[in-house]
């Protein structure tokens, strides 16, 4: 049984919650869960992001949609429905990109993350949903360590790490965690090496990003 609810109370010594309904609660289904014995009724309780999702992030979507349009052909509303399914197998939830849904941030976040996903996986390339990309946040990049994509041209790349490690430091005791990140193929990581790391970064924009060390585990970064 689901319900919409509004927190009304909570206490936090008892960590107890105080939940109104939005709509009468069916006691005789529970009842009939419960065999009659309502003392132990059990259930899960999702709160939701009240920032609801942006026109920004709604328009990346759908640019990223054409694109993988533009690449198979198939049409952008079939594709969204793959998506949606895809996203209610992975968070057990419905979305919905309609104006008037209640679909957060992070949810729809989450949503973008699976189409970009799906992109570097079967090598859709970025054309109108390119400009629109969040380049300034972390997760393009951790994506495209993921993938091992160049973060500038989408070619296979290596995971390039920046910051030098400070002379008379022992180099077998290096901590991964005080690098930046980056993937780059092979072109644009020497184009780094023959221009100099700073002006490369400020060249194509790049922010390279820390990872800790579950990140690096999962993206099988270092030792
Ligand atoms: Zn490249």
């Amino acid at each position: 049984m689901e319900y919409s609810l509004k927190v009304v109370g909570y206490d936090p010594k008892s960590n107890t919650l105080q939940v109104k309904l939005d709509e009468k609660l069916n006691v005789e289904r529970l009842n009939t869960y419960y065999l009659g014995d309502l003392s132990n009724v059990q259930g899960n309780l999702t709160l939701s992001d009240p920032r609801s999702s942006t026109p920004k992030q709604k328009a990346l979507y759908w640019a990223l949609l054409n694109d993988i349009y533009e690449k198979f052909g198939n049409g952008s509303e079939s594709t969204h429905e793959r998506f949606k399914e895809k996203y209610f197998s992975k968070y057990g939830l419905k979305i919905s990109t309609k104006n008037n849904a209640e679909t957060s941030v992070e949810e729809m976040n989450n949503l973008i993350e699976l189409v970009i996903d799906f992109m570097f996986e079967w090598g859709v390339p970025f054309k109108k949903g390119y400009e629109l990309l969040p380049r300034d946040e972390s997760y393009f990049y951790y994506l495209c360590l993921k993938h091992r994509k160049c973060c500038i041209c989408g070619q296979h790349a290596d995971v390039c790490h920046v910051d030098v490690v400070g002379s008379g430091r022992n180099r077998k005791s290096i901590d991964h965690g005080e690098f930046r990140f980056y993937a780059g193929c092979r072109t644009h990581h020497q184009e780094e090496h023959t221009i100099g790391t700073n002006n490369f970064l400020n060249k194509y924009k790049i922010t390279p990003i820390k990872l800790n060390e579950d990140d690096r585990k999962k993206l099988r970064i270092g030792g």
